[in-house]
């Protein structure tokens, strides 16, 4: 049956090599007691090991049932171990974490045999070797002698037909030995048993056939078996799966405690990568492009940020730059219109009282759109209005408008539909031209009305939803001129052209603090410096990053800034030009009619007013010198020397004005395209230093800023808890493994291949990693509506931005299951390259 053939064996260690079995030739047959005898050392574990297949022989060949062994792949040794062999160890190879019970039923389970069915059969193995009624106790309750029984109803439940049993008996007292003994002779009347002892003794008594080993020689063989052999059956059997996961659960079982703790710290460094990453991934404009689809909100205001100063402010554009954005953003397909518009404060009417929530009591802006963008509105009724008054200028209200007129009873109480307002003129405060309704534009506002208390008040306060309105607003609250050409009309009309024109100049001819600031290019053959400062000199080119170099005549300071020069006293060492005009940042007051106080002398700001519209002035000014003339006159750096001149004419003193897109809500874009379109457009706008107005936007503006200032620290913090639980995982796992290489010995011997006993450490490290992540999500979860909730309290918006997100979620479950599954195959693939016997010495 088993036959072994010139079969050599030798241990390598270093460069030195040991012949530990010479030219062994031996054959065994299908029963009997057959001892192998031999001082310590001289190669009795190396025969047996090798019969058992656990170890590889050097050369020569063994023999099983007529098939060569040399010929068997993996699995087929696998198989032959799981279900040939029936292996007990002097050092009583049971599994620490199993029952009992567990220990011997495990070899039923490698075979595919279901565990219930066969429960009388494992019952009464258990009871054939003296273990009745402990079934359920755990290794470490047992004395050796009744492990070595596990050991042993193991190998027979399996019905092996062959046991083999490496000095069984070498740890246990005599009265334990001969229980064992008796035990496997009595097994050897129908199967072989093959014992190693160094006992003469014992051989003496139990042997059916001694064979005697001495430094891997053969020096004694009693009698040479006749070999019978059937034919071998090697299907092949695979560890089943589920042996796998049951032995891992039992593995966590016992160590419950450090598993929890596992878990716990691997949760708290998840939370971290899974903070970092979903803030990473925070997709602020999509979300709020999402918000915007929610709440049908389809206006985004524009305006156009500057730096000052260290700060960043934000104003209406200038006319170049509405230019630019025209010739870059107006094309064919976009999915927005462009309207274009002017802030405006005008009085619905002087007596209108109620400044509701809700209602206004003024409009805000006049907007113009251009004649081939209008598809998108949506009107009451459309119906043509016949004007005669060729001075009335034909506008479209909102029904916003309408509804607030009707509510603030504008048109007297006989007027109660907003359909009624077609056609009628509007006086507008403050303005020479009324305004004739020729249409009522149809937008959503009424979806807003029931989450102001004032309509409803039980309706609650939808703090969300009245964001979305605010945002809108603007729109809500707008006349849209009919014409283009009427916006220049009615402004110039009313002298309010400083919209269009020199706004300094209008701006001081109107109070009549002057007759007028001239700007003009500095003229070296006109113009002489006064003799102010040591350091006075003509105004030149402005280099990039310095303020704009003006020269200012005496008039410009007492009639624009309202400074008395002859007041300031000057000392030896300060002269006026130090103390005031070197290196002066100027602002141009605003006068109010009937003030005589300017409305701002902060003279760190950049900006001026105009009316109510901020019209920027992104030059910062250093004053050179002054010039002695009584006429406010600024002038610049000569014409020749650069384009100053033409920049502040061109630029600074023309319009500017705002610019709104409505954003179409039906493309031939999929809703979820068109969102993406949409995001992808308000981050343009954001990397192009412009700011999107609608006040929910804030919050965005705010997280996006925290994320981009804070993103190389995410980052840092990310790797370095990334590198944390690699270590952390690692650490466990090759502790784990490193106590239990013992059992994955014994697995292996029992016929688990590498594969399967990987698995019983991936299904823990699994479990640990799944466990920890559902822990994370909760902590991330929690962590960042807290983080959200603090710039919903700084912006006073309350949409969500930071949140969890799909991709998030999946990342972190990569990280969670990608960790764990690493730090276990590389150490398990270091152990599947061993021999069985070499994984079981490795203690
Ligand atoms: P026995 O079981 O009879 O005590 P072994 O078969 O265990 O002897 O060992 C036979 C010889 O081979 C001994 O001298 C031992 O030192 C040597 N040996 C056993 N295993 C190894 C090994 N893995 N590497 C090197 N030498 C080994
Ligand atoms: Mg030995």
């Amino acid at each position: 049956m088993i036959q072994l053939i010139n079969i050599n064996k030798y241990y390598k260690s270093g460069s030195e090599q040991f012949h530990a079995l010479k030219d062994v030739n031996l054959q065994f047959g299908d029963k009997g007691m057959h001892f192998i005898l031999g001082k310590s050392g001289s190669g009795k574990s190396t025969l047996l090991n090798i019969i058992g297949g656990i170890d590889f022989y050097d050369s020569g060949e063994l023999i099983i049932d007529g098939v060569a062994t040399s010929k068997f792949n993996k699995q087929q040794y696998n198989t032959y171990r799981n279900t040939y062999i029936g292996f007990i160890f002097q050092e009583f190879n049971v599994l620490k974490s199993l029952s009992v019970y567990d220990n011997i039923a495990i070899s039923l389970e490698l075979q595919h045999k279901n565990v219930k069915a066969e429960h009388a059969i494992v019952q009464d193995i258990i009871d054939k070797v003296g273990l009745t009624g402990l079934e359920n106790r755990m290794m470490n309750q047992l004395s050796g002698g009744q492990r070595q029984r596990v050991a042993i109803a193991r190998s027979l439940i399996k019905n092996p037909r062959v046991i083999i049993a490496d000095e069984p008996t070498g740890n246990l007292d005599s009265k334990n030995s001969k229980m064992i003994m008796d035990l496997l002779k009595e097994l050897a009347k129908d199967r072989l048993v093959i014992v190693v002892s160094h006992s003469d003794q014992l051989a003496h008594e139990y042997s059916d056939r001694t064979i005697e080993i001495k430094d891997g020689v053969i020096t004694r063989d009693d009698e040479q078996e006749q070999i019978n052999d059937v034919d071998l059956d090697l299907k092949p059997i695979s560890v089943p799966y589920k042996t796998s996961l049951k032995l891992a659960f039992k593995a966590i079982r016992r160590n419950v405690k450090r598993f929890v703790f596992m878990i716990l710290l691997f949760a708290i460094a998840l939370v971290f990568a899974g903070v970092v990453i979903n803030m990473y991934l925070a997709d602020t404009t999509l979300t709020y492009a999402e918000y915007q689809q929610e709440f049908k909100n389809n206006i985004v205001g524009l305006k156009s940020e500057f730096q000052t100063r260290g700060y960043t402010q934000n104003t209406a554009f200038f006319e170049f730059q509405i230019d630019n954005f025209l010739s870059k953003y107006e094309t064919e397909d976009a999915n927005y219109s462009i309207i274009k518009g002017m802030d405006y404060n005008i009085p619905i009417d002087q007596n209108a009282v109620v400044e509701d929530e809700f209602y206004m009591n003024t409009i805000q802006r006049f907007n113009v759109i251009p004649n081939d963008s209008r598809e998108y509105m949506r009107f009451v009724y459309n119906t043509t209005v016949q004007v005669t008054d060729p001075s009335l200028i034909q506008v479209y209200i909102t029904d916003y408008i309408a509804e607030n007129l009707i509510f603030q009873n504008y048109f007297g109480s006989s007027v109660t539909n907003i359909k009624q307002i077609h056609g009628k003129v509007i006086d507008l405060e403050s303005f020479s031209r009324d305004i004739i309704v020729c249409g009522i534009i149809d937008t959503n506002y009424e979806d807003y009305k029931q989450y102001f208390t004032y309509f409803n008040e039980d309706a609650g306060n939808d703090t969300k939803a009245k964001n979305a309105f605010f945002d809108n607003l603007l729109y809500f609250n707008s006349i849209f001129l009919k014409s283009e050409n009427d916006f220049e009309k009615l402004v110039n009309d009313d002298n309010i052209e400083y919209f269009y024109t020199d706004a300094i100049y209008q701006m001081v001819g109107d109070t009549g603090k002057s007759s007028g600031l001239k700007i003009t290019p500095y003229d070296h053959s006109q113009n002489y410096i006064l003799p102010l400062s040591k350091d006075a000199k003509a105004p030149t080119a402005h280099l990039e990053d310095e303020p704009t170099q003006v020269a200012v005549s005496t008039g410009f300071f007492e009639k624009i800034l309202n400074i008395n020069i002859d007041e300031i006293e000057t000392t030896e060492t300060e002269n006026l030009c130090d103390l005031l005009f070197k290196k002066v940042y100027f602002q141009i007051p605003v006068y109010y009619e009937g003030s005589d106080v300017p409305k701002m002398q902060n003279v760190y700001s950049a900006n001026f007013l105009c009316l109510t519209s901020y019209v920027p002035i992104n030059y910062t000014f250093e004053i050179t010198t002054v010039i002695e003339d009584e006429n406010p006159i600024l002038y610049t750096a000569p014409t020749e020397e650069s384009g100053d001149y033409q920049l502040l004419l061109n630029n600074l003193f023309k319009n500017g004005g705002y610019i709104s897109l409505y954003m179409k809500d039906t493309t031939d874009l999929s809703n979820d395209e068109l969102l993406r379109k949409n995001a992808d457009l308000y981050r343009e706008f954001i990397n192009n230093e412009m700011i999107i107005t609608n006040n929910s936007f804030g919050k965005i503006l705010l997280v996006d800023s925290f994320i981009n200032d804070n993103l190389p620290l995410f980052i840092g913090v990310f790797f370095v808890f990334a590198l944390f639980s690699i270590l952390l995982i690692f650490n466990f796992v090759i502790i784990n493994i490193k106590n239990s290489t013992r059992d994955i010995g014994i697995y292996m011997s029992l016929g688990f291949s590498g594969w399967k006993i990987a698995l019983i450490y991936l299904f823990q490290v699994i479990v640990l990693g799944l466990v920890a992540f559902i822990i994370s999500i909760a902590g991330v979860s929690v962590f960042l509506v807290v983080l959200d909730n603090h710039f919903t309290a700084l912006s006073a918006v309350n949409l969500a931005i930071i949140k969890v997100s799909f991709l998030g979620i999946i990342i972190m479950l990569m990280i969670a299951l990608l960790i764990p599954i690493l730090s276990v195959i590389i150490p398990l693939f270091n152990l599947s390259r061993k021999n069985p016997v070499d994984v079981i010495k490795t203690i």
